[in-house]
């Protein structure tokens, strides 16, 4: 299934880095069936675009608001991210879900803006470790799949990250049966939902990505590539995780 559809290494920089880190964008390889995206902070959003002219690489914002524009201070929309330049947009990341109280149906309002706004949504999810303790895991993201992915979702203007909040710089990697498990749950659920659209979806992995870890998780058919965080931040460490996806 995994060869119709292009791989993707997404680097989530969170807050993190100014302009001078831009210039790792250099520094990453030619990758031949994956795609590559850098997500930094949004002032960064236009200098990355710049940066990453003739590479291939994409640049995407980290998350963004659900209104085109209006009075909420702060906060970012998504026609802004595509005037930009930038083509992606991070929505529903656990980090928003906990610390700004994002609920599912705001995070699908979030990926709604960014498909009017002609961006791809990555779009993430995953449980906490008392959920997986509690064995709610499958719950927890079916609950969060038809909560928070849009109808109007198709392979082209959606991208799901499974995100172990456990997971998530931690350095405690879920383990490829875990990997697998979720993986083959939430396609299972896309091909319900969208049939040959959701079988085109692609599903990446977040969490504690690391050079050391990425074949591994890779090996598996159903994980289409990566969204990656601290990792991210250096081409020494992204670099061997993208190449890593592109052999796999
Ligand atoms: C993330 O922020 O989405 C993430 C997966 O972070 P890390 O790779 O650092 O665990």
């Amino acid at each position: 299934m995994r060869a119709m559809k292009r791989k993707l290494a997404a680097g989530n920089w969170k807050m993190n880095g100014t302009a001078a880190a831009l210039e790792m964008v250099r520094d990453l390889p030619e990758t031949h069936s994956t795609d590559v995206v850098i997500c930094p902070p949004a002032p960064l959003l236009y200098r990355g675009v710049e940066a990453a002219k003739g590479t291939g690489i994409g640049i995407g914002a980290q998350d963004c608001h659900s209104e085109a524009k209006g009075a909420y201070t702060g906060d970012i929309s998504a026609p802004m991210i595509a005037d930009a330049g930038a083509r992606f947009v991070i929505v529903g990341h656990s980090e928003r879900r906990e610390g700004h109280a994002e609920r599912d149906r705001d995070v699908r309002s979030k990926a709604e803006a960014a498909f009017a706004a002609n961006l791809t949504a990555i779009l993430c999810l995953g449980e906490s470790a008392e959920e997986r303790a509690a064995d709610n895991t499958l719950d927890i993201i079916a609950g969060q799949l038809s909560g928070s992915i849009p109808d109007a979702s198709t392979a082209q203007n959606l991208v799901i990250a499974y995100e172990p909040i456990w997971a998530i710089g931690t350095g405690a990697v879920a383990s490829p049966a875990q990997i697998d498990e979720v993986h083959d749950f939430i396609r299972a659920r896309l091909i319900r939902r969208f049939g040959d659209t959701g079988a085109g979806m692609r599903l990446l992995y977040g969490g504690s990505v690391k050079p050391g870890n990425a074949a591994d998780i890779f090996a598996s058919d159903n994980v289409d590539g990566a969204l990656v965080g601290g990792a991210s931040l250096s081409a020494k460490d992204f670099a061997p995780i993208i190449a890593a996806l592109d052999a796999s």
